[in-house]
C-alpha cells in the first residue's frame, strides 16, 4: 500500500485538495501523478492525434486529462470518486471536449461511453486510446474489461506498478495468467520508468509506463475465448506442477486425455504452464476442444 510520506516538491495538488478539505483516499489507490517530466512521458506514449478518442480511466484531480486534452480531440474520464467529479468539473468541466462520467470503469460499456460503432470487422476503433494511472488492485480486471468489450482500442498507456509492468511484458519461463491476458490481444511494451517521488502521496514502490498496441486480428473466436481463459487459467492454478498434472486437476480431465491434447499440440507435457508461448495455449485449446 502507498505510504502518505510528506511531498514538498509539488504543492499544487496538495493545495488544490487541501483548499477543498480534501485527501487523497487510499482504498481508491489514489497518488496523483504531479511530476511534468512523468504526465509529458505518458501523454507521448499514447501518440494521440486531434482525431483520437481518449478513455481516461481514474482523472482523479485531472493533472493528466488536461494534457491529454492538448492532443486528442475528445476524453472521455471514468471517475469513481464523487468528491473528483466535483474538483475534475470545476477544473476542466468548461471544456466541451470532455466528457466526465462517475462510476466504476468496470460497470461502463466502451461502445456506449464513447458513441462509437465497432469496426465492421470487429478490428480495434483506429481512434479509441486507453490512458490510465491505475490503481494495483484493478488492474488485470481492468484490462480484461477492455479487451473482452465489443469496442476494443487501438492502444493502451498504463501506467503501473513496476513489478506489475514487468509481469506484463513477461516472456516465457516467466509467463503468469495476466501476461498471456494481456499478449494475447496485443504486443507490450514498457516505454517509461515512473519514480516513486512522481506522486503525491508518494507510494513505496516505483512505477512504470506499458504501452500495448492491440493486434488487428484474435486467433480465436469469441466462443473459444472462453474456453482458452479456463485452460489457461487451470494451467496456472498448479502453477508448480507439471502441465499434464495442472490441467488434469484444473479442467477435472484424465490424464491420458490432457497428455493426448499436449502431444497434438507439439507440447512436452512435463513443461510448466509459466514457459508456454501464446500460440502454444492456443494450439492446447483447440486441441483440448477436438
Ligand atoms: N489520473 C490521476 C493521476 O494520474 O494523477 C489519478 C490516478 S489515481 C492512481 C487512480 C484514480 O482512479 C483515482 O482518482 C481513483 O479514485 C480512481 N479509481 C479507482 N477505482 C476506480 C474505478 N473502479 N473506476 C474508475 N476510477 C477509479
Amino acid at each position: 500500500m502507498p505510504s502518505q510520506g510528506s511531498d514538498f516538491a509539488h504543492p499544487s495538488v496538495r493545495a488544490l485538495l487541501d483548499s477543498h478539505g480534501l485527501r487523497p483516499r487510499k482504498s481508491l489507490g489514489q497518488n496523483f501523478l504531479v511530476d511534468p517530466v512523468a504526465l509529458s512521458r505518458i501523454v507521448a506514449a499514447a501518440e494521440l492525434s486531434p482525431d483520437d478518442i481518449v478513455l481516461e480511466i481514474g482523472p482523479g484531480p485531472g493533472g493528466l486529462t488536461e494534457r491529454l486534452l492538448e492532443q486528442a480531440g475528445r476524453v472521455v474520464a471514468v471517475e469513481l470518486d464523487a468528491n473528483m467529479v466535483a474538483l475534475l468539473r470545476e477544473q476542466l468541466g468548461n471544456d466541451p471536449r470532455l466528457r466526465i462520467v462517475e462510476g466504476d470503469i468496470l460497470k461502463q460499456d466502451p461502445g456506449a461511453l464513447l458513441a462509437l460503432r465497432v469496426p465492421a470487422d470487429n478490428s480495434p476503433h483506429p481512434n479509441y486510446k486507453v490512458v490510465a494511472n491505475l490503481p494495483y488492485y484493478i488492474t488485470s480486471a481492468v484490462i480484461r474489461h477492455l479487451t473482452e468489450a465489443a469496442l476494443r482500442p487501438a492502444c493502451a498507456v498504463f501506467t503501473v506498478q513496476r513489478e506489475v509492468a514487468a509481469r506484463i511484458v513477461a516472456k516465457p519461463g516467466q509467463m503468469s495468467l495476466l501476461a498471456v491476458s494481456v499478449q494475447l490481444y496485443g504486443e507490450p511494451r514498457i516505454v517509461a520508468r515512473v519514480p516513486a517521488g512522481a506522486f503525491y502521496p508518494r507510494p513505496k514502490v516505483d512505477s512504470a509506463v506499458v504501452r500495448i498496441r492491440f493486434y488487428p486480428a484474435l486467433p480465436l473466436s469469441g466462443d473459444e475465448l472462453a474456453r482458452f481463459f479456463r485452460v489457461v487459467r487451470a494451467g496456472f492454478g498448479q502453477r508448480r506442477k507439471q502441465i499434464h498434472n495442472a490441467l488434469a486437476a484444473g479442467l477435472a480431465l484424465p490424464d491420458a486425455v490432457v497428455r493426448e491434447a499436449l502431444e497434438q499440440g507439439g507440447i512436452d507435457a512435463r513443461r510448466r504452464a509459466e514457459t508456454l508461448e501464446i500460440d502454444e495455449w492456443v494450439r492446447l485449446c483447440r486441441a483440448l476442444a477436438a
